[in-house]
């Protein structure tokens, strides 16, 4: 499905694929679903609040302190993390809005010990992001950020996370880049993926592989296994809501974690262009969508 049919799509017809993909619309529902996966099945989560690129200083204030209550809410649970974009705090703003109210909640969660991760976004964040990111990991050092095999500047990017013990999620990245700045083949970029996060596991860093492509998850784990990696180095992630149970639990018998995105909204318009991109990303997960509300997944 074309990217501009999909942001036609009326948003009552977004919702109706949302279901498995989206915990709720509260952060009360947010941790439920965290509190039953870990409780049910031994999986971690990544709490992320959905919304996109906030543009007045009171939407700002709106996600910190929803980012502030939901930290008073997951405190004690070490089951969970949570994870935030550089867009929703002030990123239209200035770079020293964005480190001001960073700072804010890195505070917060660093007192209640929770770690947060800053997701990547489309490539025009990319600098922002790792300036942030690097910037502040010496006085919070539990703080983790998130590489894109797609882009042709990782390669470089990822020399930068030598010997710094960094928590560095790889992935290939969900925005559709141009072919002059990055990969266009998604096997090319899984294949990147994996040497990316060998170097990055064998200079230091805790990587957090993931894909839901599972011949590259069982590739990883191999290597895994070969390199003598342990559940110290490495952890496998997956958005909510894809249906590859078997494979995460092979890897959880391995002495690994997994962890899923766990997405919230608080009111459905803000989770749209979320599941829009996801749409784009993946058409297929229209057709999985429609197997599973009739059962047969
Ligand atoms: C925990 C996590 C955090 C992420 N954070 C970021 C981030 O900060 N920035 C960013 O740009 N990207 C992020 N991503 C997105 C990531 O790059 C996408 O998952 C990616 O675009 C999908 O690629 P893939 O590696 O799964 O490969 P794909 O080739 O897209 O998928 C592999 C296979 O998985 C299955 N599959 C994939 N999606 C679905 C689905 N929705 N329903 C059913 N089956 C499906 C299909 O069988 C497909 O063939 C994150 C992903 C995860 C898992």
């Amino acid at each position: 499905m074309k990217t501009w049919i999909i942001n036609l799509l009326p948003g009552f017809f977004v919702k109706l694929f949302a279901k498995p993909y989206v915990s709720g619309d509260s952060i009360e529902k947010g941790i439920d679903r965290a509190d039953r996966l870990w409780n049910e099945e031994g999986i971690y989560s990544t709490l992320d609040l959905l919304g996109e690129e906030v543009t007045s200083r009171e939407e700002v204030e709106l996600t910190i302190a929803t980012y502030l209550e939901l930290a008073d809410k997951v405190q004690g649970k070490k089951h969970i993390t949570v994870s935030y974009k550089p867009s929703s705090l002030g990123s239209h703003e200035s770079e020293e809005y964005v480190f001001t109210n960073l700072k804010k909640i890195l505070d917060y969660y660093t007192e209640r010990e929770i770690e947060l991760t800053l997701d990547m976004e489309d490539y025009t964040f990319t600098d922002l992001t790792l300036k942030i990111y690097f910037e502040l990991l010496e006085d919070y050092p539990s703080y983790g950020t998130v590489i894109q095999s797609r882009l042709f500047r990782t390669k470089d990017d990822i020399a930068l996370f030598q010997d710094k013990k960094a928590r560095v999620r790889t992935c290939i990245g969900i925005y559709n880049e141009s072919k002059e700045i990055a990969l266009t083949d998604k096997y090319e970029m899984k294949q990147q993926l994996t040497q990316f996060s060998q170097y990055l596991i064998e200079n230091g860093s805790y990587v957090e592989y993931a894909t839901h492509d599972e011949e590259f998850l069982i590739k990883m784990l191999d290597l895994a296994k070969e390199k003598g990696w342990t559940g110290d180095q490495l952890e496998f992630q997956q958005l909510l809501g894809v249906p590859i149970r078997g494979i995460q639990k092979i890897l959880m018998e391995n002495g690994f974690k997994v962890r899923l995105y766990v997405p919230f909204a608080v009111n459905w318009q803000s989770a749209l262009p979320y599941l829009k991109r996801r749409l784009a990303n993946n058409p297929k997960m229209a057709f999985y969508v429609i197997k599973h509300m009739f059962g047969r997944a």
